[in-house]
């Protein structure tokens, strides 16, 4: 056991290993894309054998797809040479040697032409599929754009706790099953007691752009004062410190919420989007946008939108929101409209950036307010 233990030390060593010894030419790069490509390989190749196990139904044409298969044939392909790249290259061999490990083991499952071995027995299922395109396309997306215009540069990927933000990556993925059918609760049981027909037929033949921006609004309004809610009644910042203790700003960061929250944050936001009757569309794309919108606003870039950030909420923004400045205690709680906590009295943006570390008190925001006085 001490042995997978210090194996496991070693990787992270490896993984979060200095600027020196990242450099071009070292094998570092070669040996992580090798690892985590191999290990996103692994993981389809478990949904494509236990689908009613790790595969989420909604990625069913995906499976269908013949170029599904090619891709994945491409990645487990590009997961071994890259290892072995590293191997070569990396005087230090574990990145290659894991990397070579789960590739093969991805290839005894059957690889890309992995068939179903398990027939499907229940309606329950944990997204591990959902998790590795979710990690891979988010990642493919910004970590490029974090190394060319990073607000601070010296933050590495593996940067400080990325492993703790990777587990809420992990855990919010996986029971996304669970958390779509909680979430829908409330506006279900609204809808059965006030159904709102008429309302709801006229709402649906709205131009798709007008649907959009209603649902923007709507949910940013709803979202405005849950948010709030949280930093001030101390019982529900218990739950929120959890997304006030990161310790560093990037894409991942924003992963980091209590189970509860992202529950009460949801549910309550899904309500005028479910209940009003915007259509499938509108709602499809608002979630989609609403999540690269809530990684961007995490993300560490340094880009400045002088006259963008009047009306809608920049990294600037909401980094000053995961501020430890006095000035920065409860303000900007809007994700999508500054213009809200201009109504409310809450806006706050400075020139410089702030310093999200985390709360130095987790009891409430005003707890944290108290010990800067
Ligand atoms: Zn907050
Ligand atoms: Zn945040």
């Amino acid at each position: 056991m001490s042995k997978v233990y210090d194996a496991r030390l070693k990787l992270r060593g490896e993984l979060e290993a200095p600027p020196a010894l990242r450099r071009f030419g070292s094998g570092w790069l070669s040996g992580v894309l090798g690892l985590v490509l191999g290990l996103a390989g692994l993981s389809l190749v478990l949904a494509l054998r236990f689908p009613g196990v790790f595969a989420t139904p909604e990625m069913s044409g995906l499976y269908g797809n013949p170029w599904f298969r090619v891709g994945l044939h491409f990645v487990l392909l590009a997961a071994f040479g890259l290892s072995a790249i590293s191997l070569a290259l990396r005087p230090g061999k574990i990145l290659g040697t894991c990397g070579v490990a789960v590739t093969l083991l991805a290839a005894m499952l059957g690889g890309s032409s992995a068939t179903t071995a398990v027939a499907d027995k229940t309606p329950l299922y944990i997204g591990l599929d959902f998790f590795v395109l979710r990690v891979l396309f988010t990642g493919l997306l910004f970590i490029p754009l974090e190394r060319i215009f990073a607000q601070r540069s010296e933050q590495h990927v593996f940067r400080e706790e990325w492993r703790e933000d990777l587990f809420y990556y992990l855990v919010s993925s996986l029971l996304v099953q669970v958390l779509t059918i909680l979430t829908f609760l409330p506006a279900k049981s609204i809808l059965d007691i006030v159904p709102m027909t008429e309302l709801r037929a006229w709402v649906v033949t709205l131009p798709f752009a007008v649907q959009f921006i209603a649902i923007m609004f709507l949910t940013d309004f709803v979202q405005y004062w849950v948010h709030r809610a949280f930093h001030r009644i101390p019982w529900l910042w218990q739950f929120h410190a959890v997304h006030h203790s990161a310790r560093s700003m990037d894409w991942m960061a924003g992963a980091r919420m209590h189970f509860l929250e992202i529950l009460a944050l949801r549910s309550m936001t899904v309500i005028p989007m479910f209940v009003l009757g915007f259509s499938l569309t509108a709602v499809n794309t608002y979630i989609f946008v609403v999540y690269l919108y809530s990684t961007f606003v995490h993300a560490n870039l340094s880009w400045r939108f002088p006259v963008i950030e009047q009306f809608l909420v920049t990294p600037r923004f909401h980094h000053w929101h995961h501020g430890i400045e006095k000035e920065a205690i409860d303000v900007n709680f809007s994700i999508h409209f500054p213009l809200f906590d201009r109504l409310f009295g809450t806006y706050f943006l400075k020139l410089e950036q702030s310093s999200p570390v985390a709360s130095p008190c987790y009891s409430s925001a005003t707890c944290c307010l108290s010990s800067w006085e």
